[in-house]
């Protein structure tokens, strides 16, 4: 444990990017960051004029995907009727001086999550998670399939105004973009040079340290122990086959990764099986954060190897997983003009609390 409970104030370095930092600053005093509001829920089952309410699909575009069936419908994907990226070439890619422009081709779709307009993913069942995974992964490997133009098929969800959603009905969206996004791209790249190096992937060597290994740092003069770190102590769930970690340089005060266990570079490999062993993970995850944000807003997002040939050679080095960020404070100028996240709580606390909560 990191000094029992003393204020932490230090820069954290992600160790896939490095060049990714974190200021973890945890003294009440120096708090530089406004918190987001606890915005009430909407917990109706049912709301008349929700375009993503059963009884009102003449409101979206056409189904793409259903789920079990079109007609009783439990996950359903559409269009965006207001997409940011289009599937008809509009411009040409061009360049002028210094400025350059590549065309806004992509896909832009959103998955109504589950057919219970306020349901908060905890309160689903874990075969309903499991569908919708599985519902990802589907329309990831058709777009991949379909449209050689796609370089990346981002997975996200935004839950709560905190986390930017305008819809209050449970929803995630996919958007396929003819570049790879350079978070992923710098994941791919740095664990690639990580993989040349070691001969491992960085990601199985941060879990294999989260389950055996613990630390003591010791001053080089006096021998004194300056500090002790049980990196066990930020496992937040394990399965057979999934693990959930509070990472050592979290960006966001309640961040939480979820990984496979055993490495696998693309999602697209995830089988009914695994997603229902991940769905459970995922479940434990989300109840014991919104039992200790009280209502968690949140953003997660899927990183996966992207299908472009030159990752092709990254199979061994690249490792999928879900990354959980739960939105308690607002980045402001120091963020932005910095480029430094700056989280107020430290990871070994939160990580505490998190593992306190009590499930059944
Ligand atoms: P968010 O802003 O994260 O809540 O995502 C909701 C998404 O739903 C936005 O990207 C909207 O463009 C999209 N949207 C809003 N109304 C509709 C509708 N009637 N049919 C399809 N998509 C919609
Ligand atoms: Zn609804
Ligand atoms: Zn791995």
């Amino acid at each position: 444990m990191v000094d029992e409970k003393k204020d932490v104030r230090e820069i954290r370095i992600n160790p896939v990017i490095p060049t990714e930092s974190v200021l973890v600053a945890t003294a009440r005093s120096m708090r530089p960051k406004k918190e987001e509001e606890l915005a009430p829920r909407d917990t109706r089952k049912h709301v008349d004029r929700c375009p993503f309410c059963t009884g009102n699909e003449h409101m979206t575009p056409p189904a793409i995907d259903t789920f079990p069936e079109e007609k009783n419908w439990e996950i359903r994907i559409v269009e965006n009727l207001y997409p940011v990226l289009g599937s008809e070439v509009q411009g040409q890619n061009y360049v002028f001086g210094l400025q350059q422009a590549i065309d806004g081709y992509g896909r832009h779709e959103v998955i109504v999550d589950h057919n219970h307009h306020g349901i908060a993913l905890h309160e689903m069942s874990e075969k309903h998670i499991a569908n919708l995974f599985t519902a990802y992964r589907n329309r990831m490997k058709l777009l991949y399939d379909t449209d050689s133009r796609l370089r990346y098929v981002l997975v996200f969800k935004n839950y709560g105004p905190a986390a930017g959603a305008s819809m209050a009905h449970t929803h995630s969206q996919i958007i396929a973009t003819p570049v790879v996004p350079n978070n992923v791209q710098s994941e791919v790249e740095n664990s690639h040079a990580f993989y040349k190096k070691n001969a491992h992937c960085i990601f199985c060597t941060l879990i294999d340290e989260a389950l055996t290994f613990d630390a003591t740092i010791y001053d080089k003069y006096s021998g004194e122990i300056k500090r002790k770190i049980d990196v066990g102590q930020y496992i937040i769930e394990r399965s057979e086959k999934f693990i959930a970690i509070k990472p050592f340089a979290s960006r966001y005060e309640w961040e939480v990764h979820i990984l496979p266990l055993v490495h696998q570079a693309d999602f697209l490999t995830l089988n009914p099986d695994d997603a229902l062993d991940f769905a459970r993970v995922l479940r434990r995850t989300m109840q014991r954060l919104d039992t200790v944000i009280g209502g968690a807003q949140y953003n997660y997002f899927l990183h996966s190897l992207p299908h472009t040939t030159a990752d092709s050679g990254c199979k061994n080095s690249y490792h999928w997983h879900l990354e959980i960020c739960p939105r308690t404070s607002i980045p402001a100028g120091f963020e932005l003009g910095s480029g430094l996240f700056v989280n107020t709580i430290s990871p070994e606390e939160a990580a505490d609390q998190l593992r306190g909560v009590q499930l059944e």
